[in-house]
C-alpha cells in the first residue's frame, strides 16, 4: 500500500501554498461586504472566517507563526482575530480571496456540502465539547471545521485522480476514505494532519485529524487527544446523518458509541440533531451562492484588489505594533477564562519547561494531577454556578497555599494541574498535605448554603536518576490520582518514579 507520497509535485505545492486552497465566493463576498460596511467590528470578520475552513487555518497559520513568537498554539480563529487586529485580518482575508475561488459546478467535488459539513462538525463537536471538555470547547470548533481539508486539499492538488475517488465512493456509497485507499493509497486523514501541523496547531489537534473514521484508534489515545477524537468522531456520525444516505445506520453508529463511550447519560441523540440544524440552518445560504459568468468572478476578484490597495500601506505598520500588542496580551492566552489560572495549553509549555531544566540542571521536580471528588454532584446538587464558584475558590485556596516559583493550572473541567520546582521528596509530599487539607476545609458560600468538596491528590516525583519520558511522568502523575480515587478518594497517591517502576503508593490523607 503506498503511503503519503509529500514529494509528489501536486501535494507539495498544497503544502508550500495552502493558500492554494479555494474559497466559497459567498463567503468572499461577505468578507468585502464586511470591510465596506464601516460599522463591522474584529468579531464580525472572526464570525464569518471561521466559517471558511482553508481561511481560519491560514489565520491560525499566521498567528503561530515564528513572526508572533507566542510560547502557546493559538487554536480558534476568534482569539486569532483579536490577537492580529483587524488591518492585518481584513489584509489577510482579502489576499488570500484573490487568490483561489471555489467553483462549484465546475468538477464532481460538493464544495458546497464539503463546506456545510465542516462548519456542522464544528458546531458539533463544540456542543459535545461543552459537556464532556468544556475548557477545549472553543478548540473542538476549530478542529471540526479544518479536520476534513485533507479532502479539500487532494481534490485540489490531484483533481483527475481525486475525480476517479469521487466516482468510486458514488459507486460504492461506502466512506470518502475507503474510496481514496483504494484509488491513492492513502487518505485526507494524513493530508489534514500535515495541514494542521503546518499551521503550527498542537499535536492534540493532529492526531485525532489524522485518525477520525478510526474509533479503535482514537481509543487509545491518551487524554485529552482521546476525548477530543471521540467528539470529532461522533461529529462526524451527525454530519453523515444529515448528508449521507446511510442515515438510519449514521443513527446506529451514534448511538452506540455514545453509549460505549458512557456520553449517553449527558448527551441525547435528538438533542445532538436538533443542534446540529439549528445551528447551521442560517448560513448554509451563504454557502450557496454561486458564479454563473466568468465576469462575475473577475468583478469579485477586481473588488477584493481595489480593497487591498487601500489598505497595504497601513499594513506593514500595524503588523509591527500587532508584534507589541501580540506579546502583551500572552498571559490572556496563557490563561483559563473562569479561575485566571494557566489554561491546558500553557501547563503543558511549563511542563516541557520544567522537565527539560530539571534533566540539565538535576533538580527535583513533582508534578500533581488533583482532581475534584463527585464534583458532578454539586453540580447536580447546587447548580452549575455554585460548581464555577467551588472552582474559582479551589484555584484561589491553591494560589494562596503554593509558592511564586510554583505552577498551578486548571488541566480540565475539575482537574488541576502543579509543577513544584526544586522541591525534595519529603517537601512535596507535605505541600500536598496541606493542600489536601486546604480544601477538605474550604467552604464555598453560595446563595446561602455552604458547599464542601474533597480532592483526589496524584503525585509524580521525578527523581534525578529517573529516565522516565515526560510523558510517561505524566502518565504516571494521572495513574496515582486514578490511584487515589480507587482508595476512597480525598487522599493523596505518590509514584516515585524511581527507575525500577514502583506502582503508586497510598500516602497520607486517609480519610
Ligand atoms: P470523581 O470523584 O470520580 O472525579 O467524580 P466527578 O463527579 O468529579 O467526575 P465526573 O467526571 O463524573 O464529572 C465531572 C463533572 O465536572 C462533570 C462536569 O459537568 C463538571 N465540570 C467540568 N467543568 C466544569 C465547569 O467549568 N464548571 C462546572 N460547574 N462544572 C464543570
Ligand atoms: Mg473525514
Ligand atoms: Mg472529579
Amino acid at each position: 500500500m503506498p503511503s503519503l507520497d509529500l514529494n509528489a509535485l501536486p501535494l507539495k505545492n498544497i503544502l508550500k501554498q495552502p493558500e492554494n486552497l479555494p474559497t466559497l465566493p459567498g463567503i468572499v463576498l461577505k468578507i468585502i461586504e464586511a470591510v465596506n460596511n464601516e460599522n463591522t467590528n474584529l468579531e464580525d470578520l472572526g464570525e464569518i472566517l471561521s466559517l471558511d475552513p482553508p481561511l481560519s487555518g491560514k489565520i491560525l497559520g499566521l498567528i503561530n507563526s515564528s513572526f508572533y513568537a507566542l510560547p502557546v498554539e493559538i487554536t480558534s480563529v476568534s482569539h486569532a482575530v483579536k490577537l492580529l487586529g483587524f488591518n492585518t485580518v481584513k489584509k489577510v482575508a482579502l489576499s488570500f480571496s484573490l487568490l483561489k475561488l471555489a467553483r462549484p459546478g465546475k468538477d464532481d467535488f460538493n464544495y458546497v456540502e464539503f463546506w456545510r459539513n465542516s462548519v456542522m462538525a464544528a458546531v458539533v463537536c463544540r456542543f459535545l465539547a461543552k459537556k464532556v471538555l468544556p475548557p477545549l470547547a472553543e478548540d473542538s470548533f476549530t478542529l471540526g471545521l479544518l479536520h476534513d481539508i485533507g479532502r479539500l486539499g487532494l481534490n485540489q492538488s490531484m483533481p483527475k485522480q481525486y475525480n476517479l475517488v469521487l466516482k468510486e465512493q458514488r459507486d460504492t456509497q461506502g466512506d470518502f476514505y475507503e474510496a481514496e485507499k483504494k484509488i491513492l493509497g492513502f487518505t485526507h486523514m494524513e493530508l489534514s494532519g500535515i495541514l494542521i501541523k503546518q499551521w503550527g496547531l498542537p499535536l492534540f489537534f493532529r492526531e485525532p485529524a489524522e485518525s477520525h473514521h478510526l474509533p479503535e484508534v482514537l481509543e487509545t489515545f491518551a487524554y485529552p487527544m482521546g476525548l477530543l477524537g471521540k467528539v470529532l468522531f461522533l461529529a462526524n456520525q451527525v454530519v453523515e446523518y444529515f448528508s449521507g444516505s446511510r442515515k438510519t445506520l449514521s443513527l446506529g453508529i451514534l448511538k452506540s458509541y455514545l453509549a460505549r463511550w458512557g456520553f449517553d447519560q449527558q448527551i441525547h441523540v435528538d438533542t445532538l440533531i436538533e443542534e446540529a440544524h439549528r445551528q447551521t440552518k442560517e448560513i448554509s445560504g451563504l454557502f450557496e451562492i454561486r458564479l454563473k459568468e466568468e465576469n462575475e468572478y473577475l468583478e469579485l476578484i477586481e473588488k477584493a484588489r481595489q480593497e487591498l490597495i487601500q489598505i497595504s500601506d497601513l499594513i506593514l505598520q500595524e503588523m509591527l505594533v500587532q508584534q507589541n500588542r501580540v506579546k502583551s496580551l500572552q498571559d490572556e492566552v496563557m490563561q483559563d477564562g473562569l479561575t485566571g489560572l494557566f489554561n491546558y495549553k500553557s501547563f503543558h509549555y511549563f511542563l516541557t519547561r520544567e522537565y527539560d531544566r530539571a534533566k540539565r540542571y538535576q533538580t527535583p521536580l513533582t508534578l500533581i494531577i488533583a482532581d475534584i471528588d463527585y464534583f458532578k454532584s454539586v453540580n447536580d446538587t447546587f447548580g452549575h454556578s455554585a460548581g464555577d464558584k467551588v472552582l474559582q475558590a479551589i484555584s484561589q485556596q491553591f494560589n494562596n497555599s503554593l509558592r511564586n516559583s510554583d505552577i498551578v493550572a486548571r488541566h480540565g473541567g475539575e482537574e488541576f494541574g502543579i509543577l513544584l520546582t526544586n522541591t525534595s521528596f519529603p517537601e512535596s509530599l507535605a505541600v500536598v498535605e496541606r493542600l489536601r487539607q486546604s480544601i477538605e476545609n474550604l467552604e464555598v458560600k453560595y446563595e446561602g448554603r455552604v458547599v464542601k468538596v474533597t480532592m483526589s491528590f496524584g503525585v509524580a516525583w521525578l527523581q534525578l536518576e529517573s529516565d522516565l519520558s515526560q510523558e510517561q511522568w505524566v502518565k504516571r502523575a494521572d495513574q496515582a490520582m486514578y490511584e487515589a480515587k480507587c482508595r476512597g478518594r480525598n487522599r493523596i497517591c505518590v509514584d516515585t518514579c524511581s527507575p525500577t517502576g514502583s506502582w503508586p503508593q497510598a500516602a497520607a490523607g486517609r480519610s
